[in-house]
């Protein structure tokens, strides 16, 4: 048993390992020593979050079901002793979504692997929620289907995981989020019962209450099972880079592209800022998926608006590079756990990052604001950029020095309120966890309030992912 746990929740870890076995079997259950791997999610204390040292994760049995049903008896079982509950898919969340805060029966996914069909008549695929995004994206185009949700995480997330972050990836531009491509869910709700609901496209039939389990990280139910939306293999897929001297000249290019309907199936545009000397240039790399005179004639265009705007093409060579390297960060962040993991804080310093969503008439004001209020708190910016859309405004930041979280975290904070000040919210991809917990009223005022009635009706006990979103 981890040395974590006192003799008391020992003695439970044992109670309750033999009941959830009985429904798993036995070999399903992890305790001791094998629960140390589900203590943490991608939340690590390099980030500007000092209060990471005073979190003390407490997986007591870590279960893994393989169907609806098991997760289904778990919960019931778990939810008449008044322990917490934490779902765990592939522990790649930034937030901490994923870390157990009270003693707790962790569900790991997993093992709900399953694709059970794939409809290439109707452009759908029906999913167990433990199925890894590669696993799914691969099975997918050896049938002439791409899954259309391409984050960097693509190689280590789960289904599950990314509807309930309601995760964004590279090609959002053109097919949204995986929130967007959600036409049926399946979730063990907090008292065990079982809800399901799949239609065919729109429905306008009372409230969507899919929405309820998209985005809210395992607080109102388990998502078990889903049926995505999913896309023809393009006919052709192009790609391209544009440098531009000033990061304002790109950003007016992307608003054409925006304002007349080109919509990329990639935009990823970004500044690496220096010394603030000279202008650092920015580069857009773009993606262009559809058929084939769609995807010459938004080449044809962008070329025109990028020109126009002050780019200069940077080959193709570049674009496909990026497009061909863009999970590495992923699978370099999976070998570093497969090896042990990265638990203790790098000497020298930390690094956080804003992912805020703006109106785009304010991109540019919070970005030349960000730049003074950064200062101020002795941070520098790494990078400045746009996502798929010209709403999505990032900031990857770092400081030094023993305050450097300290000074992360204030300048953090202050972003984000400037985001909401100007009309935006605080994230739009990684959800909010326990790393931005104290800032969802911030963000929903009111709602939060009407999230916490919801909540206490589903769960009156609270047992369902205690501690995150704010609730
Ligand atoms: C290197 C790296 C790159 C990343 N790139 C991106 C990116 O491009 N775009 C992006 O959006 N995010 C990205 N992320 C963040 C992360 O990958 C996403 O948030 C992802 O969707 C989480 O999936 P997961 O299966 O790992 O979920 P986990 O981390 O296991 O869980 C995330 C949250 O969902 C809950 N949860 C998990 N499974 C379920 C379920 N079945 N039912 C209910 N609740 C559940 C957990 O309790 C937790 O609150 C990245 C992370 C890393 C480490």
């Amino acid at each position: 048993m981890s040395e974590l746990i006192t003799s008391t929740e020992r003695a439970l870890a044992e109670r309750l390992a033999a009941s959830i076995g009985a429904i798993t079997g036995p070999e399903n259950v992890l305790t001791g020593d094998a629960v140390a791997e589900f203590r943490w999610d991608a939340l690590g204390p390099w980030r500007g979050f000092p209060e990471y040292d005073a979190l003390s994760p407490q997986p007591l049995v870590v279960a893994r079901p393989r169907t609806t049903e098991e997760v289904s008896g778990i919960v019931q079982l778990t939810a008449q002793q008044g322990i917490a509950i934490v779902p765990y898919g592939g522990g790649s969340g930034l937030m901490g979504g994923a870390i157990a805060l009270r003693p707790s029966v962790v569900i790991e996914l997993k093992r709900m692997d399953s694709i059970f069909e794939m409809d290439s008549e109707n452009l759908t695929v029906r999913v167990q929620a433990g199925v890894i995004l590669e696993a799914l994206e691969q099975a997918l185009n050896r049938d002439g289907l791409i899954l259309g949700h391409d984050p960097w995480s693509l190689p280590i997330a789960t289904v599950g995981g990314a509807i309930s972050t309601d995760s964004l990836g590279y090609r959002g531009a053109k097919y949204g989020s995986i929130g967007d491509q959600v036409l049926g869910l399946t979730a063990v709700l907090p008292d065990g019962s079982i809800f399901d609901r799949t239609t065919p496209a729109k429905t306008s039939v009372g409230p969507d209450l899919r929405r309820l389990f998209i985005g809210s990280e395992g607080c109102f139910g388990i998502v078990t099972e889903a049926t995505l939306r999913v896309f023809r293999e393009p006919e052709l897929r192009s790609m391209r880079a544009y440098r531009f001297r000033r990061f304002e000249d790109g950003f007016a290019a992307i608003v054409e592209m925006h304002g007349i309907g080109l919509a990329p199936a990639l935009l990823d545009y970004g500044e690496h800022p220096g010394d603030g000397a000279e202008p650092a240039p920015a580069t857009l790399y773009l993606g262009f998926e559809g058929f084939r005179e769609e995807v010459g004639a938004q080449k044809r265009r962008v070329r025109l608006i990028c020109t126009k705007a002050g780019g200069r093409s940077v080959g193709r060579g570049e674009a496909k590079a990026f497009w061909k390297r863009r999970h590495d960060i992923a699978i370099g962040f999976a070998e570093r756990r497969r090896q042990g993991g990265t638990r203790p804080r790098p000497a020298g310093g930390a690094f956080d990052f804003v992912h805020v969503t703006l109106p785009r008439s304010r991109v540019l004001g919070f970005r030349a604001a960000s730049t003074a209020l950064l200062e101020a708190n002795a941070v520098r910016a790494v990078e400045y950029g746009i996502w798929c859309w010209p709403e999505l405004f990032s900031v990857t930041m770092t400081a030094d020095g023993a305050d450097a979280r300290e000074h992360l975290s204030g300048a953090v904070d202050e972003l984000l309120s400037l985001a909401r000040d100007m009309g935006g919210s605080i994230e739009y991809c990684h959800g909010v966890g326990v790393r931005l917990a104290h800032v969802m009223e911030r963000e929903h005022a009111h709602g939060l309030e009407v999230m916490r009635s919801i909540k206490r009706a589903l769960d009156p006990e609270g047992i369902l992912n205690p501690g995150k979103l704010g609730l």
